[in-house]
């Protein structure tokens, strides 16, 4: 009997570009045929064939209390009640700007969007709007959504595919996109040393997530935030994904190093389309209606997205909660690398807070080169292997893992035996 999966998928590939809505879903990394889920539930979730996961993907990160949580969907249910949309301002989104800003001291204001691609698209338009200046610099394998002159170099999908910059970008545009290696602060410092008055703003992933789990070395955070302090250029820390997933205050929270503009998304909609960009108020105030920045949104702020916002960013909020996610993280990668070394296999893996990354490479990577060189055949055999015995990584060697709190330590238990089990007849 065919798979209620392979049969979908036959049927998407006829009328959906690769039969996705967006690239990585389509397994063409892994190989094989993606799943196609029905049901999430805790930790879990249930593909077409009924067949059950531990989910580490996370709908790509923002499940962190993990699928349908009772006080998230009633609070999503409440809201839909009232209205899904107005398309004018309501008093929820007072109240989660209200809320980012007393989490996040960096935002002196902040103003809500549907994605992330348009959190640090909006970003740089600000940015530009406020040096007067054109250039900016990114890091190789950091993706940051995929607006014309981000896809340079990017990582996620685009880097999956060995494709990471972009067909359709007019090369004048990527001309005025400079892109440097993560994590190499003498790099950025010739970089500023050589066209320092024309650059508006510095992009990074403050922790890398879409390469795999790259850490910042401490050297490269301080470099930028100096060099874009000296030079009058703006430092946006996209934290799309590692905001509420590092810890409550995100990476720069972490490290302690001070942004000029922040970029939020996953988490912060609660698995529902919301995201924000924001950080310093004579920045901010360059934004439309204020200033002359454009920015507008049909579906800005939408009250059902907002209401999975607050009621995740509410539960995320409790005491314990990232002491606990960041335990059940270390005990996976520790269960995990344990298990690689008993059987003599190069692997490695480590986490923050509630991302992990695995590697079959004896060290932990630093850099994107590093993460090149990590054997990625090994990975899509690993990656199936699981698969089959119930357990759902992301499918690509280039995408960090996350734990939710509804993980409990059987499921971490559950998930260091199958690969126990695996490696055991590598
Ligand atoms: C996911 C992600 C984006 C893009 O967000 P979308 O909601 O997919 O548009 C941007 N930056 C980072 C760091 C991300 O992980």
């Amino acid at each position: 009997m065919t798979s209620h999966n392979q049969q979908l998928f036959d049927e998407s590939q006829k009328i959906i570009p690769g039969g996705v809505n967006s690239p990585v879903r389509a397994f063409r990394s892994v190989g094989g045929t993606p799943l196609f889920f029905k049901r999430g539930k805790g930790a879990y979730v249930w593909d077409a064939d009924d067949k059950r996961y531990i989910d580490y993907v996370n709908s790509w990160g923002p499940m962190i209390v993990g699928h349908c949580h009772p006080e998230v969907v009633k609070a999503v249910q409440d809201a839909a009640a009232e209205g899904l949309g107005f398309g004018a301002p309501t008093a929820a989104e007072l109240e989660i700007a209200g809320l980012l800003c007393k989490i996040l001291p960096s935002l002196e204001m902040v103003r809500l969007v549907s994605s992330g691609t348009e959190a640090t698209m909006t970003a740089i338009r600000l940015a530009r709007g406020f040096t007067g200046r054109s250039r900016i610099i990114k890091f190789e394998g950091c993706y940051h959504g995929h607006s014309d002159g981000l896809l340079v170099k990017a990582g996620s999908g685009a880097l999956t595919f060995g494709q990471p910059s972009s067909s359709g970008v007019p090369a004048e545009i990527a001309a005025l996109t400079t892109v440097l290696d993560y994590n190499d602060a003498a790099g950025l410092e010739k970089a500023f040393a050589e066209f320092g008055n024309e650059i508006a703003a510095v992009i990074v992933e403050p922790v890398a997530g879409n390469m795999n789990l790259i850490l910042p070395k401490r050297e490269f955070l301080d470099a930028m935030r100096n060099l874009c302090t000296k030079h009058g250029a703006v430092l946006i820390l996209d934290e799309v994904m590692s905001g509420f997933r590092v810890g409550l205050q995100g990476a720069h929270g972490h490290y302690g190093i001070k942004p000029d503009l922040i970029t939020l998304g996953k988490v912060m909609g609660g698995g529902l389309p919301a995201a924000a960009f924001g950080g310093r108020r004579d920045i901010m105030q360059c934004l439309a209606p204020l200033g002359a920045v454009y920015q507008a949104g049909t579906l800005s702020g939408n009250p059902v997205a907002v209401a999975a916002g607050l009621a995740t960013l509410k539960l995320v909020q409790e005491p314990g909660f990232y002491q606990r996610l960041t335990q059940v993280a270390r005990q996976m990668t520790e269960g995990l690398t344990a298990a690689a070394r008993k059987h003599g296999i190069p692997f490695s893996a480590q986490s923050i807070g509630s991302m992990f990354g695995l590697y079959f490479s004896k060290e932990v990577p630093t850099s994107y080169a590093e993460v090149m060189s990590c054997d990625k055949e090994a990975f899509n055999r690993f990656f199936h292997a699981m698969l089959e015995e119930g357990v759902y990584l992301a499918p690509s060697a280039f995408e960090a893992g996350f734990v939710s709190a509804a993980h409990t330590d059987a499921d971490i238990a559950a998930t260091v035996a199958a690969a126990d089990k695996i490696f055991a007849s590598w």
